[in-house]
C-alpha cells in the first residue's frame, strides 16, 4: 500500500481509510453488476437500493421524523445560499441571519437577492471569533438562518438558538453535521455539502420539513425547487451518484461504530488534546476562537509570525502532516479534524506541535 498521510485539509477533506478500500474493492463490480459505480444506470434496482440505503441511514443516524425528507442535490451548500430563500420566502416578511463567519456573509449576500435581509447578530466586528448568545429571532419573519461551523475562523454554535413558533430554523450544518448527535425536529431545514464531514465533494444533503416544501414560486425554476427533488426522491435527473456511494459507505462506518453519540465523544476527545496544546504554550500559540465558541472540527490559532507559521506547516508536510494552513482571508494555523480524523493522527499532531514550540520559543 502506498504511504498515507495525516490530512487536516478543511474540504475535500480526509475520509475513513475503510470507506476508501471498500470503494476500491467494489470499483470495477458494483453489486454483482459487472459494471463499476460509476457507470451503472441511476434507474437501475441496485442503484436504487443503494440510494435508499444512503437516505435511510441518514434518517437512522440522524433519528430524522417522516415529517422530513432528505434530498441529494448538486451544487454544493453554496447552491442552497440562493435555494433556501428562493424556497422558503414569503412576500412582505423579512429574512433573518445570524453572521458567524466566512460562509453566513456568503448566504447573506445570495438572500439579499430574494428581499429584505436583517443581520440580528454578528461576531464580525471581532474578527468572528466567537458565537454571539442569547440570539432572538423576531417574529413575522420568512426564516431564520444560522451556520452550526464557521470552518474559516474555528467556531462552533455550542446551544440552539430558540425560534418564535412557525418560524422555521434554517442551518448550514456543512462543517459540522453529524458530529455530534442533535435535534432534527429544532430545524426546517438542515443542509450540507457532504466533502467534510461525509463523503466526497458533489454532494449536499438537504433535510427539510416536508410542510415548507409548498412555499416556493410557481415560476421558480424546475430543478431549484426543493419539491422538485422530494416528489422523485432526488431521482428528477441523474443524482450525483459516486458521492451519494461514498456517503453511504461512510455512514455505514459511522453507524458501525456506534453512531453521532460515539462520534461526539470522540470528537471531543480529539479536540480536547489539541486545545490543551495551545492552551499549554505559555502563549506560543494563541487559539483564535473564544473559549465557548470553540470548534470541534476546526482548531484554528496563530503564532507570533507569519514566518513562525510558515515553518510549522512546512515541518508538519515534512511529518506526514498535511493541510495545517489557515485559511487565506483569517491566517495563521488550521487543523480540521473532522469526523473521520483517527485519534492517531491528533496525538501525532499534538506530539509535533509540542516539539515545535520547544525548538523555537
Ligand atoms: C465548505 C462550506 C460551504 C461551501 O460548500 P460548497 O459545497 O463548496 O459550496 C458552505 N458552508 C460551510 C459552513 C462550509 O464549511
Amino acid at each position: 500500500m502506498t504511504k498515507r498521510v495525516y490530512n487536516f485539509y478543511a474540504g475535500p477533506a480526509t475520509l475513513p481509510l475503510k470507506v476508501l478500500e471498500q470503494a476500491k474493492e467494489e470499483f470495477l463490480d458494483f453489486a454483482d453488476t459487472g459494471m463499476s459505480v460509476l457507470e451503472i444506470s441511476h434507474r437501475s434496482k441496485q442503484w436504487d437500493k443503494a440510494m435508499s440505503e444512503a437516505t435511510n441511514l441518514v434518517r437512522e443516524l440522524m433519528n430524522v421524523s417522516d415529517e422530513y425528507k432528505i434530498l441529494w442535490l448538486g451544487g454544493g451548500a453554496s447552491t442552497q445560499f440562493y435555494m433556501t430563500p428562493l424556497n422558503l420566502q414569503v412576500k412582505g416578511k423579512p429574512m433573518e441571519y445570524v453572521n458567524t463567519g466566512g460562509w453566513s456573509t456568503k448566504a447573506i449576500k445570495e438572500a439579499e437577492h430574494f428581499g429584505e435581509v436583517k443581520v440580528i447578530a454578528s461576531s464580525e466586528a471581532d474578527k468572528f471569533t466567537y458565537i454571539p448568545e442569547d440570539v432572538k429571532f423576531s417574529e413575522d419573519i420568512a426564516f431564520a438562518h444560522i451556520t452550526s461551523n464557521n470552518t474559516l475562523y474555528g467556531t462552533e454554535w455550542g446551544y440552539t438558538p430558540s425560534v418564535p413558533k412557525d418560524v422555521p430554523l434554517v442551518c448550514d450544518m456543512s462543517s459540522n453535521i453529524m458530529d455530534k448527535p442533535i435535534n432534527v425536529s429544532d430545524y426546517g431545514v438542515i443542509y450540507a455539502g457532504a466533502q467534510k464531514n461525509l463523503g466526497p465533494a458533489g454532494v449536499t444533503l438537504v433535510i427539510v420539513r416536508e410542510d415548507l416544501l409548498d412555499r416556493v414560486p410557481q415560476h421558480a425554476p424546475t430543478m431549484m425547487k426543493w419539491k422538485t427533488h422530494a416528489e422523485k426522491d432526488s431521482m428528477f435527473n441523474t443524482p450525483p451518484v459516486f458521492p451519494i456511494y461514498i456517503c453511504k459507505l461512510s455512514l455505514e462506518y459511522l453507524k458501525e461504530i456506534g453512531g453521532t453519540k460515539e462520534m461526539e465523544k470522540r470528537n471531543l476527545e480529539k479536540a480536547k488534546i489539541l486545545y490543551d496544546v495551545i492552551d499549554g504554550s505559555d502563549g506560543f500559540y494563541k487559539g483564535h476562537a473564544r473559549l465557548g465558541s470553540r470548534s470541534l472540527m476546526n482548531v484554528t490559532f496563530t503564532m507570533a509570525t507569519p514566518e513562525l507559521e510558515q515553518k510549522c506547516v512546512e515541518g508538519g508536510t515534512a511529518r506526514g502532516l498535511v493541510g495545517l494552513k489557515g485559511h487565506r482571508s483569517v491566517g495563521g494555523m488550521r487543523a480540521s479534524i473532522y469526523n473521520a480524523m483517527p485519534l492517531e493522527g491528533v496525538k501525532k499532531l499534538a506530539e509535533y506541535l509540542n516539539e515545535f514550540k520547544d525548538e523555537n520559543q
